[in-house]
């Protein structure tokens, strides 16, 4: 274990470039509330499924931006990990993830791409203006909560997250092809490699032949692209393998 800690860490610190590609793995160690832990209380019955699609939102918004809400104000309860951390002192590193938590910017990193969007941001769901008012976030969950709306066209404002059979947004997937196609390394975490299209940006970076690290509790579909795969949490590997990007200066305040 030692000895794949070691090459890790080497092949992370050679790098002129890192990209940083994470899915849920990477906040587990912050306690983040998943779908699951989300339902309890009145939404103990929740179907994750019929709260993420616009046919639903389009039926009855009420409900579903009460639940939205609530997973934000969870998620603005929880704190950033020692590997979010990490990743925001090191030097050289952008990070792409498929999380809508808000834990890589409050750790201190910047530039990090949302392919599946934001809790923490709104747009409207009829003209995709962003909406950047106040949405206070609920103290105790709610059964429903009426949306803003968009102040140019009356629309409703929606959850920035990307539900299914929606497309990613295209800035966004595009800046994250443009890393997988120019970084010197590759730092995968804590993704299982299921969830498509995003699944398929290691795939952009191995063809190129360029090194590959998984962090991972457990072997994944990803994990046959990898160079070392390091099997540990985030929390626990980070700190180590990015240390030789990590100068005292660098670390944020409060790391
Ligand atoms: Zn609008």
């Amino acid at each position: 274990m030692e000895n794949l800690f070691d090459r890790a860490r080497s092949i992370l610190t050679d790098a002129a470039c890192v990209e940083v590609f994470t899915g849920a793995g990477m906040s587990a160690d912050s306690g983040i509330a998943t779908y699951r832990d989300a339902q309890t209380g009145i939404w103990e019955n929740v179907d994750p499924v019929a709260m993420a699609s616009i046919s639903a939102w389009r039926s009855d918004p009420e409900p579903m931006f009460a639940w939205y809400l609530w997973r934000a104000q969870l998620v603005q309860q929880a704190e950033p990990n020692a590997g979010h951390r990490a990743i925001a002192a090191a030097h050289g590193v952008t990070v792409t993830t498929q999380n809508i938590d808000n834990l890589h910017e409050r750790a201190g990193s910047e530039g990090v791409v949302h392919l599946h969007g934001s809790l923490f941001s709104f747009r409207c769901a009829d003209c995709e203006t962003p909406y950047d008012g106040d949405i206070a976030l609920p103290a105790t969950p709610v059964e429903s909560i009426t949306p803003p709306e968009c102040p140019v066209c009356g629309g409703l404002v929606r959850p920035g997250v990307v539900w299914f059979g929606e497309v990613l947004p295209n800035d966004e997937w595009t800046e994250a092809e443009r890393r997988m196609s120019t970084a010197d390394a590759l730092l995968i975490v804590g993704t299982s490699g299921v969830v498509y299209p995003a699944a398929g940006l290691p795939q952009l970076a191995h063809a190129r032949g360029i090194p590959i690290v998984e962090v991972t509790p457990q072997p994944t579909d990803l994990s046959p692209l990898a160079t070392v795969v390091v099997t540990a949490t985030a929390a626990q590997a980070l700190p180590r393998i990015l240390a030789g990007r990590i100068t005292s200066d660098s670390a944020p305040a409060g790391a």
